[in-house]
């Protein structure tokens, strides 16, 4: 599809994340007054959906939708009132229209607004679907003879992770504290983590639900796919090391998820929708997949020091997935576990192949032991004052599909957990 040209000029930018194409859903205020309202990103601004709506200008099916601070209502409205809702939007933005002295009153320069979490996360599941990270990860933690685990190529592994960690950019991250142990010490220690680390992942929100003891297919599951956030799941590896066996990632991951501030909805990333990797082996019939379920995204990182400047330390595809969400997805209810409206899921860490694309610090340091040059010193690990940035978009002919930025910014740890006011 060509770039669709908005009256909204800053839209039709070849290099801006949001032309008319894109249309992602945030949550933002303005003012003083910290009034939450539903938000479309165009060009340099924010349309007020909410606004839009009272006002009869968005004619949704069953609405009011979105006289609320989060998107689920909507979801839940289901893929007719999606396509409406875009179709609707597109004719209002559209160079040409003639609403647009009506649409103008509900413009708000990005500049002037707070971005908050888009939608309520239901809950959380993070996967590990990318096969370098798993690879990289495994070979540093159990060998290069034992690093891709046994059930990797025939079941998306993943873990359920904390609905509560689950943040929007711009939040601070303070670097927790945890049990850890180091090889050569024999009991464990409680201190601040020293092995801080981010994970470049995708994520998916589902728009609809699936029904307690009813798997999905994964034609059912793609269905129910409403859009995609950039996802940074910050990892303690110091506290993973030791708390994950056997039953994997616990407090090293409960930190905090930072998620961009918009949903990008399935339908923006149509027209680039690719294949998952060739198989290496045959997987379980229920598992195929039916169309191209991965994306090809664009993805990268990037470093900033307190009072430094940005060194993209990463970069990389989400072509790099070898399970797309919709096999996750339906992986994840086989055994008869329902999806709500805003579960939230992680594709896992998406490193490349090359040591440039590797998506954390675990893998681009590798352990520690190689550390990556920054602005004004080197990292193996996050410091304090380290802001990290994950960056995403789909390349059109003269356009693209952005998600924004997806940054946080790690403050320094607790002086004492234990001591209260
Ligand atoms: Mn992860």
């Amino acid at each position: 599809m060509p770039l669709l040209k908005s009256w909204v000029e800053s839209a039709n930018r070849a290099d801006g994340d949001f032309p008319l194409n894109n249309l992602p859903c945030g949550v933002f205020s303005a003012g003083d007054d910290g009034d939450r309202r539903c938000g479309v990103a165009i060009g340099d601004h924010v349309l007020d959906v909410s606004g839009l709506e009272a006002e009869g200008l968005l004619d949704l099916d069953g609405g009011p939708y979105l006289d609320v601070a989060f998107w689920n209502d909507f979801m839940d409205a289901g893929p007719a009132a999606w396509a409406s809702l875009r179709a609707q939007l597109t004719a209002l933005l559209r160079q040409g229209s003639t609403k647009q002295y009506l649409v103008e009153d509900h413009l708000v320069p990005l500049a002037e607004v707070t971005l908050h979490l888009p939608f309520i996360v239901a809950e959380f599941t993070d996967f590990y679907a990318g096969r370098n990270h798993a690879l990289n990860v495994g070979t540093m933690f159990r060998g290069p003879e034992n690093a891709l685990p046994p059930n990797w190529l025939h079941i998306p592994i993943g873990y359920n992770g904390r609905a509560s960690s689950v943040v929007v950019s711009g939040t601070p991250v303070r670097r927790p504290w945890g049990q850890v142990k180091g090889a050569d010490h024999a009991t464990p220690a409680f201190q601040p983590s020293r092995r801080f680390d981010f994970e470049l992942e995708l994520g998916c929100v589902l728009g609809q639900a699936s029904t307690h003891g009813r798997p999905v297919t994964v034609a059912e599951a793609e269905a129910m796919i409403f859009g995609y956030v950039l996802l940074n799941d910050w990892s303690a590896r110091d506290i993973q090391a030791w708390e994950y066996q056997p039953l994997g990632p616990f407090q090293a991951k409960a930190t905090a998820t930072t998620i961009s501030p918009w949903i990008v909805m399935k339908a923006a990333l149509a027209d680039f929708r690719i294949p998952t990797p060739p198989r290496e082996v045959p997987l379980l019939p229920y598992l195929a997949e039916p169309g191209p379920g991965n994306l090809n995204l664009a993805l990268s990182v990037g470093l900033t020091p307190q009072g430094g400047a940005e060194t993209v330390i990463s970069r990389t595809n989400s072509d790099q997935l070898y399970y797309s969400f919709a096999q996750q997805i339906c992986h994840h209810t086989t055994s008869g576990c329902a999806m709500s409206v805003g579960d939230l899921i992680g594709s896992g860490t998406i490193s490349g192949p090359d040591k440039g694309a590797r998506g954390s610090l675990l893998e681009l340091g590798w352990g520690g032991r190689e550390p990556i040059p920054v602005d004004g010193g080197t990292r193996t690990f996050l410091e304090d004052g380290d802001t990290l940035t994950l960056y995403g978009h789909a390349d059109g002919a003269g356009y693209r599909i952005g998600f924004g930025r997806c940054a946080g910014q790690v403050i320094p740890a607790l002086a004492d957990p234990w001591s209260r006011p």
